[in-house]
């Protein structure tokens, strides 16, 4: 089903995303625990992250794939431009649509690891725009981008990135999932700049990550370039095992979606590190199942 339908509900809803396990062991744990585990809180959706450099093209569709046939829940991937001509992901759209797939996370993706500057691939695209409107050409899929309440990291002026943003939507883009964030009002100003600035009514989903530890959400922070707020940093800082810090992952996550949910937040999609505990205990806490 398309996403679209799927979050037009009165509910509030949550998705799960996931990334494609680098073994077969790793897959048979994702298939045979993580996801029947998970399927019991009743997500929306799931989705499948995309490798670096495109690198895990044919595990992400055959993850989708495994979870819309094994566990009929509705799955999205991810899809980068890095890497590929215009001909290769139009080769992806045309074997996700094969299998049925319904819906796109559509993004730029990063430049390869050791290049600081994203260059196109000759004969593909520059942004994640580019992508969408490609996308929207095939009339079949609907069509997710993202959004950064804080700016996407590349570009210095949050606001330009906001009306980037923007764009999206207005080339196709059907609804937003943002990048992880700690402040809320960073996300709130965010979405009201889009919905009052642009008049933007598509849903923007909070991407939520319930963090496992503090090496990990400190790391994960820096890289997308999201503050983790000081009363937050003192938490994390404060505990002395990984145990202490997944379980302040999960207050927080659930303090920030309870103030998202009083502000008309209806749906969250969590991070889930294909991990259970975490995602399940914060689903639990906003009660959600
Ligand atoms: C929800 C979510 C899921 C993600 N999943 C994956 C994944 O599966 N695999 C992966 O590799 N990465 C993933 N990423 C990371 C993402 O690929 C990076 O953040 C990447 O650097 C930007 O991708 P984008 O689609 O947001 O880029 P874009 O929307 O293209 O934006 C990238 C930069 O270009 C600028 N820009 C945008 N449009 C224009 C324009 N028309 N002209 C000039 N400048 C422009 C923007 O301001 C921004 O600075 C994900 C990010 C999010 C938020």
């Amino acid at each position: 089903m398309r996403i679209t339908d799927l979050l037009n509900t009165n509910k509030v809803t949550f998705s799960l995303e996931f990334f494609p396990p680098k073994t077969e062991e790793g897959e048979r744990v994702l298939f045979e625990e993580t996801i029947p585990k998970l399927k019991s809180l009743n997500p929306t959706f799931t989705s499948v992250t995309y490798g670096a450099g495109g690198s895990t093209r044919n595990q992400t569709l055959r993850i989708v794939n495994r979870i819309k046939k094994e566990f009929g829940i509705e799955a999205m991937p991810h899809l980068t431009c890095v890497g590929s001509t215009r001909e290769m992901i139009g080769e992806v759209l045309e074997e996700a649509r094969g299998m049925g797939v319904e819906n796109i996370l559509a993004l730029r993706g990063d430049p390869p690891k050791g290049e600081t500057q994203f260059k196109a691939t000759e004969g593909g695209f520059s942004h994640s725009l580019d992508l969408i409107e490609y996308i929207k050409e095939k009339k079949h899929f609907a069509i997710g981008a993202s959004g950064y309440p804080e700016g996407h990291i590349e570009c210095s002026d949050k606001i330009l990135d906001w009306d980037r943003t923007a764009a999206k939507i207005k080339a196709g883009a059907q609804f937003l999932v943002t990048q992880l964030f700690y402040d809320v009002d960073a996300f709130l100003t965010f979405q009201d700049y889009l919905r009052t600035k642009h008049k933007v009514t598509v849903p923007i989903i909070p991407g939520i990550l319930p963090f496992l530890g503090a090496e990990q959400v400190k790391r994960f922070t820096a890289m997308c370039g999201a503050k983790i707020p000081s009363a937050i940093l003192h938490k994390i800082d404060a505990c002395k095992t990984d145990e202490e810090v997944r379980n302040v992952g999960v207050d927080v996550c659930t303090d920030i979606c309870s103030k998202l949910i009083k502000h008309g937040t209806k749906a969250i999609h969590i991070y889930s590190l294909n991990r259970v505990p975490s995602s399940e205990q914060l689903v639990k806490n906003l009660g959600l199942i």
